[in-house]
Order: structure tokens, then sequence, then C-alpha cells
């Protein structure tokens, strides 16, 4: 780092952490147990007042990674005392037999939350069947009335990876209000959610997306970024104000050695376990790059993905005390 790099570094830490020079893992172990508990408490209150929230999760063919997610959500259930039920369908099941499902659903009063797994095959539509969900039981918060609920600032069902992000930043920053957030992304599920989150945390919110030209000038000046983009390793330090906090929502295997010498070095034990197995799970931040720069940095694997499967169990909580009201 050049002097004037360094100057401008102490001068701007003082933003979130006056005086940090080195940036470190951002830990989201802390946020994940403080809503787990908020859930388990959640869940001993409605099991006094009536029963346990009952999450049905809806599962099509035989994608190993959706099975591998959904494996994590019904364990998660049962960590903490949430009735699941899995309804797994053929990969030829039709539309209309998975809106029949769903409709299901809806109508049995012993369910708060319905949660479908995707992608789904292309023979079904993913909007048809999401806007066929209650959205009192739309867990996922994907449904219209809900995107809608939380544009307007509404109470509702939010997606669960952006409301746990905004959970680990009010837990772990001392100020959100005034500071410029910049988004990487625009899905539905991650980047538009995060963007109206953190507008009404009151930040200053620019979202890059990939027609956006020289992402990397207006990247430079965010206090806060949020990448989720699904591109390995695309944000490095060049991409980053000195002293910004970075959340790394990508998950990504990647399987190019080149790749993985860039991101874990040569000489790192992440590159060895690389080079066994011939494939690894990185983030779309470059990590190592990064934390050179940046304040605090999320881990992938273990960051972002455990919070997304703690906020599922408060948002399950939430729908059923909801109901029960
Ligand atoms: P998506 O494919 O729906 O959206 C990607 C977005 O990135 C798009 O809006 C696109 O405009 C933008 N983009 C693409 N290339 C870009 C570029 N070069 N520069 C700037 N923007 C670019 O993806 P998604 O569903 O939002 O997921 C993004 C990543 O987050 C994926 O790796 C996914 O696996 C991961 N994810 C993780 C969790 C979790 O719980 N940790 C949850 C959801 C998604």
């Amino acid at each position: 780092m050049s002097i004037s790099l360094l100057v401008s570094a102490v001068l701007r830490y003082g933003d979130f952490f006056g005086g940090t020079l080195m940036g470190s893992r951002w830990s989201t172990k802390d946020t994940v147990s403080h809503l787990m508990d908020q859930a388990r408490q959640g869940v001993a209150w409605l099991k006094e007042r009536s029963s346990a929230p009952h999450l049905a999760v809806i599962i099509v063919g035989d994608d190993p990674a959706s099975h591998v997610y959904v494996r994590r959500k019904v364990e998660a259930c049962s960590e903490l005392g949430v009735k699941s039920t899995r309804i797994d369908l053929p990969e030829d099941v039709t539309e209309s037999e998975m809106l029949d499902e769903v409709k299901r659903l809806n109508q049995d009063d012993d369910v708060d939350g319905i949660l479908v797994q995707l992608p789904l095959p292309s023979q079904v539509s993913a909007n048809a069947v999401i806007e066929a969900i209650d959205p009192d039981k739309d867990v996922d918060g994907f449904h219209p009335v809900n995107v809608g609920r939380l544009a307007l600032g509404q109470a509702g069902l939010f997606p669960c990876t952006p409301v746990g992000v905004m959970a680990l930043m009010k837990q772990s920053l001392p100020e959100l209000k005034g500071k410029h957030a910049v988004v990487i992304g625009r899905s539905a599920i991650v980047g538009k959610p995060m963007a109206h989150l953190l507008l009404h945390a009151h930040c200053s919110v620019t979202i890059i997306h990939s027609r956006t030209p020289n992402p990397q000038s207006i990247c430079q000046l965010a206090d806060i970024v949020v990448v989720a983009v699904g591109r390995p390793g695309l944000v490095d330090g060049s991409w980053l104000k000195p002293g910004a906090v970075v959340v790394d929502v990508g998950i990504n295997e990647i399987k190019d050695k080149e790749l993985a010498r860039r991101l874990f070095g040569e000489d790192s034990k992440k590159y060895a376990r690389f080079m066994r197995s011939g494939r690894a799970l990185v983030g779309d931040v470059d990590y190592r790059s990064a934390l050179g720069v940046a304040a605090w940095v999320t881990p992938v694997p273990g960051g972002v993905g455990r919070l997304t499967i703690a906020q599922l169990m408060l948002n399950c909580v939430t729908a059923a005390k909801r109901r029960l009201s």
C-alpha cells in the first residue's frame, strides 16, 4: 500500500472502526445464534398458546444442490422444534399438479409456512407457483404482495438472505444511517430486496448490475458493499474503498485451477484441498485481495448461507404468530 493510500485509509477508517488497519473475517456466527435464539423463543411462545409452527417444503426432481439446501432447512426445523413436512415431486410434474399442491397447503390450517425450492423444471412457471402461495404463508417472501409490502415499508414476510444480512449489519455496525451502500446484483431474491432494506435503514443506496458502466469506480465510493452476482471472485480489493465492510452473498463452485490459484494463493491449505478434490466453493468476492483493503469481509462458505437458514426459521415463527393473531 502506498503512503498516500495508507494515509487515506487511516482517515477513512474512522467511518466504522476508528483506526482498524487490517481487514478481518466478518463472522456471522453471533448473528446466527441471535436469530436462532429469537426463533427458539418464538417457537416456545407458540407452543404455549397453540402448537409449534409448521413449514411445508416442496422440492421437485433430483438436483443435488436443491436437496442439500432442503436438508439443511429441515435440519434447522428439527433443531428448533419447528414441524416440517417435505413434499417430493417428480421432475416431470406438471404446472397444474404443482398449483394443486400449493392450493392444498394454502387451505391446510395446520400449515403456517410454504416454501417451494427453486429452481423448478422448465415446464413449470416459478412465477405462477409463487403467485399461488398464500402471501401470509410465503416464508421465502417472494410473492408480489410481500414484494410490494417491502417496497412500501409495511409489515410482511421478506426474503431470508437480505433480511439475515440486515440483522448482521445491525448487530455489527455502530450506525447505518447516512452510509453509502452499494448492492451488486439486482435479482428479486437478493439484490432488489437488499436495496429496499438498506434504504429503509436510511442508507444512500446504489445498485450495480450487469449493464452498469464502470462498476468498479462506483463501488469504490461505498461504505457498505453487498455482492450477489454469481461470478467467482468478481470483486477484489481494487473495487473497494479502504475500510469498507463487505458482505459476500455469492456461492459458486469452481473447478478452474488458475482461478483457484488466484483466489487461494499457491501456498494455502485451501489451494492444497482444491488440488486434492478438484473443486471448491467460493464467493463473488476475492476474499484475500478484499481483506487487504476492506475492514470486514464475510467468508464463503460459512457466512451468509447460515444467516439465510436462521432467518427462514424466524419467518416461520412470524407467519405462525400472524396466523394465530
Ligand atoms: P441471479 O443470477 O438471479 O442475479 C445475478 C445478478 O447479478 C443479476 O441481477 C445481474 O444483473 C448481476 N450481474 C451479473 N453479472 C454481473 C457483473 N459482471 N457485474 C455486476 N452485476 C452482474 O442471482 P441471485 O439469485 O441473486 O444469486 C447471486 C449469488 O448469490 C449466486 O452465487 C447464488 O448462489 C448466491 N445466493 C446465495 C444465497 C445464500 O443463502 N448465501 C442465497 C441466494 C443466492
